[in-house]
Formats: C-alpha cells, structure tokens, sequence
C-alpha cells in the first residue's frame, strides 16, 4: 500500500506555507482596506449549480470537475455534487439564498479557500489551489470594475510584485449577438486551422475560440470585440480605463481577450507576472450581469476576480520564501535556566518578537548549528549565571558577534539588530 498524495496535489510545509500564507495576510489586509464582507461557502455544491453558472461549453464544467458520489443508495441527497472549481457560482447561490438580491442588491464579498479542478499538473498548476476572490454585487458602474483592479494592482504593490493588466470589453446582450455572429463566421472559414476543442466550441460559444491554447496566433486574425460594442457598452469601457490610468494602474488593452466563462459581460480582465514561468496567469475577473438571473435571483448586476494565491506566491522573491519563522531563539543552558529563559520568551512575545525555544536537551554548539540553519538570526542564551545576575548573550548568527545584554534591554536589542 502506498500512502503518497495524490497527483497534483500538494503538501505546503517551511517556507513555501508561509510564502502562501503571507500572501493570504496580505489580500485579507487588501479587502479589509475596500471594506469587504467576507463570505465562506462549502466545498461541496450540487452539480447543477456549475452547469447553470460555469456553463456546460466551459472546460471547467466539460473537463475539470471532480464529482462526489455518496456510498449508500439509500442516501434521500444522492445525486452528483462537485467538489467548487471556482467560487463565484456558490457565492451568487449564497446571495439568492439569502434573499439578498431582492432585500438588499449591493453587496461586496471577498472569499479565501481551497478550489478543486482535474487539471494536467505542472509548476503552477495543481489540481487543488486556493483562491482569493471579490464579488461586488449590485454594481452596474465601471467605477466597480476599476475598483476591482485597484485592489489588485494594491496586493501587487504590498507584495513588490510586478504585474501587466490586460483588459478587454466583450459587450452586453444587446451588442454581443453581432460579435458572436462574426466570430462563428470566422470560425468557419478557418475550420481546417482549428483544434479539435474548438471544432466542439464554435456552435456552442463562438466566443471561447478566442481562448484557444492550441494556436494564439490564429485569434490575431479574428474579428475584434470593441469594433462591435453598443454606445452604452463603449462608454463604460471608456469609463474604466479613464479609471484606470487617472490611478496610474498600468493596463493595456487585448481586443481578443475572453473569459472560458458563458456569464461574462463588458469588461473583461486578466492579470499576469513576468516572474513565474509558463503559468503566468495570476488572477482574472470581470463582469457578470446576466449571472445572479441565470441563477434564478433578480436581475442584478454583478463584477469580480479570482487571484491565484499559489502563483502569487511562485512569483514572490526567493529570499522572502525563505525567510525565517523566527526572529530569535532562545537557548536554555541546564535545567535550572529553563523557567527562566520560558520567562524572558514571554518578554519577547509580549514585545511584538517571533521567538522560538529550542529543545534544550542538546548542547550549545548543537543548538547554534540548528538556529542557524532555521535561518534565525538571533540567539538569545541564558545559564545559570545569566540568569543569576539578570543579563542574557545575545548573539548574532550573521556576523557571529556576541554580547552580553540587561535583561530588560533584550527586546530593544535585537529589534536593533534585525532591523
Ligand atoms: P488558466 O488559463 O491558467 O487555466 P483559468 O482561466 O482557468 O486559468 P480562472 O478560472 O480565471 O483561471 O482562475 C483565476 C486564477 O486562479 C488564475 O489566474 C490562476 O492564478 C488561478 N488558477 C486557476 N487554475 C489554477 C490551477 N489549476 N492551479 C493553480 N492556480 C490556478
Ligand atoms: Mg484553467
């Protein structure tokens, strides 16, 4: 028997969970600043929820779902439920539930969790990821949609990242009809260039031959959606990226954008790092007025994104993934040092410092050899004597300089040193 994980997914440990969790703090400390609500939905919905939202054309709902079935026959629930690939479905049905949609339209969610696509795993790829995601719901207004890239290009500037925005209008469903009708005719006058999946796509939603990967370089030659955009769909567009660049957000725009999804309208964006590789997509979003309907809810608007936390985190700085847990340890020599060094951790702790208490069976020379390879910079070691006559070695991994300091200026100490 092998009790291994499985392919694709992922075991996050050291510093590639701290990597994650940081950007987590981060994007938490972003929606706290747009006074978000945060909304947590299951894991585990009925099939037909994706069906009606992802859309039964998208390769989410087609190729990537991971279905659950119960054992017993018996069960009144069984029927197929899906593991969520993605979150916006189960928030719209959340806010439907609630009967929000008719009580009190506007609303402005964040999520924060594990999503679940059978995907062909590779560096950035994984088939359980984590998403953070923001819903503003009743919000027609291209203020919304610029609001949505603020937040990110925020994230961005909080992390040190670099990041292009793309973003692109596909129009409503008063101009989006002559778009779809030039793309299908496209479509069939470059059948034979065309991959298998877009022989399938180019009926059920000429849209998504756009997002081809087989041959990008086809789409160049199809027709563009801005040229088909409605007065009402254009000056919105306009309205965001004047939104855009007065907040110096950098953007360009890609005519041949398209979401895989059926529910998008207007706006349309994509976001990518230079930094991580082939899987440089870090987050997309967009509109979705026609979706809060299609889910049997009012008719109300409704604009968003999604960020992938673990790309996020493969494109942050080597030397901030390794990055200690630590600010100190403290050493304890002998038994009688102990209570007292757990006393001066407290100290510590109490001071705003990440301390750590070694094991203190081992020896000095062990215990350094260990503080240095957690990649602490400081050791805190007290003795009997120290302890005796209230001062502690402070001493600095890095330039291997040690000194002896009052107990009461441990703290101010090696905030000095570590700043
Ligand atoms: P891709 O084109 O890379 O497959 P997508 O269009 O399927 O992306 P979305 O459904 O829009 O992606 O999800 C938003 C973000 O979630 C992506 O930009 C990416 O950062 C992240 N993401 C999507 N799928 C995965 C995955 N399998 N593993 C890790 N992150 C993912
Ligand atoms: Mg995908």
């Amino acid at each position: 028997m092998e009790l291994t994980r499985l392919r694709g997914f992922q075991d996050l440990l050291g510093a590639s969970a701290r990597a994650v969790a940081h950007v987590e703090e981060l994007a938490r400390a972003v929606a706290r600043r747009y006074a978000l609500d945060e909304i947590r939905i299951p894991m585990l919905e009925r099939l037909e929820l994706f069906e009606h939202s992802s859309g039964e054309t998208s390769d989410i709902v087609q190729k990537q779902m991971y279905l659950v079935r119960r054992h017993e026959d018996s069960d009144p629930e069984r029927g197929e439920m899906a593991l969520r690939p993605e979150g916006t479905p189960g928030v719209v049905r959340a806010y439907i539930e609630a009967g929000l949609d008719k009580s009190d339209p506007e609303q402005r969610f964040f999520y924060l969790g594990p999503m679940l696509r059978y995907e062909r795993p590779q560096k950035g790829r994984y088939r359980q990821f984590t998403q953070f995601g923001v819903e503003l719901l009743g919000r027609a207004d291209a203020a919304a949609d610029a609001e949505l890239m603020f937040m990110i290009d925020d994230l961005r500037r909080d992390l040190g990242l670099d990041l292009t925005f793309e973003i692109n209008s596909l129009g409503d469903a008063r101009c989006r009809p002559a778009y779809r009708e030039a793309l299908l005719e496209w479509g069939r006058a470059h059948l034979a260039e065309l991959c298998e999946d877009c022989h399938q796509r180019i009926d059920r939603n000429p849209l998504r031959l756009l997002d081809c990967k087989v041959d990008a370089r086809l789409a160049e030659s199809a027709p563009k959606s801005s040229d088909f955009l409605c007065d009402e769909c254009r000056r919105h567009f306009d309205q965001v990226r004047a939104l855009l660049a007065d907040a110096k957000v950098p953007f360009r725009v890609n005519a041949r954008l398209v979401r895989g999804l059926d529910y998008y309208t207007r706006t349309a964006f994509e976001v990518t790092s230079t930094a991580v590789g082939s899987q440089n997509a870090v987050a997309a979003g967009g509109r979705y007025d026609g979706l809060v309907a299609a889910l049997g809810g009012a008719a109300v608007a409704g604009t968003g994104f999604a960020i992938g936390i673990e790309r996020i985190a493969l494109a942050l700085d080597a030397t901030r993934l390794a990055a200690a847990r630590a600010d100190v340890v403290l050493i304890a020599l002998g038994e009688t040092a102990m209570l007292p060094a757990a006393a001066i951790a407290h100290e510590l702790r109490a001071n705003a410092l990440r301390v750590e208490m070694l094991s203190p069976e081992r020896g000095l020379r062990a215990l350094l050899r260990r503080a240095d390879r957690l990649g602490v910079r400081m050791a805190a070691i007290v003795g009997e004597d120290e302890i005796a006559r209230g001062v502690v070695q402070l001493r600095d991994l890095k330039t291997s300089t040690q000194s002896e300091v009052a107990r009461g200026d441990l703290a101010a100490s090696i905030r000095a040193a570590i700043k």
